[in-house]
């Protein structure tokens, strides 16, 4: 696996992502187009507190499932929590089989907000038969290091998850506070 050490460099060149028609109040530019929408779409980066939101495509369920739509198309849930001065937005697709809850997918983000809202996918997480999860950052031998293809893919493919999201116009409908749950 390729590793590099840590540099903590700012990328800039998408903080130019359109914000438009947002109160100005409490929205942290970050490089992050997922961030940035789900900001826009009522996700606030200020809450202390572990909060949860969820957003569905319509308001027609489906018969099948409680966390999809009539149109196949699955409830998404973002959840944050602080961990210092970084905020973790967890965004996933959550569905239940045989009781059990399975994430397809889950992305946990880092956002800095003491670097100016930068934001790296930290930890991905798809459950079912061919089950994978892995994290981009890790320590050996006292090094911070990170996985710079995962990072790479991890970042593409938040660009288009994030787009197909605005695509689906979701609607946010549920937003609640409560205590942090330790993990
Ligand atoms: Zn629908």
């Amino acid at each position: 696996m390729e590793q590099k050490t840590i540099q903590q460099k700012s990328e800039n060149n998408n903080t130019s992502t359109s914000i438009k028609n947002v109160q100005k109040t409490n929205i942290i530019k970050t490089d992050s187009t997922m961030i940035n929408f789900l900001q826009k779409s009522g996700v606030s980066l200020t809450n202390e507190e572990h909060t949860s939101y969820k957003f569905q495509c319509c308001e027609q369920r489906s018969e099948h499932s409680n966390r999809t739509c009539q149109h196949g198309m699955m409830d998404l849930t973002v959840e944050t929590w602080r961990e210092e001065n970084i905020l973790k937005v967890s965004v996933c697709h959550y569905y239940e089989q045989n009781g059990d809850l399975m994430r397809d997918l889950e992305i946990v983000y880092n956002v800095h907000l003491d670097l100016h809202g930068t934001t790296f996918p930290a930890y991905f997480r798809q459950d079912g038969a061919l089950a994978i999860e892995d994290t981009v950052f890790f320590e050996e031998n006292g090094k911070k290091l990170y996985h710079p293809k995962m990072l790479k893919s991890l970042k593409s493919f938040s660009r288009t998850w994030a787009a197909n999201l605005r695509a689906q116009k979701r609607t946010l409908v549920k937003g609640k506070s409560h205590k942090k749950i330790n993990q």
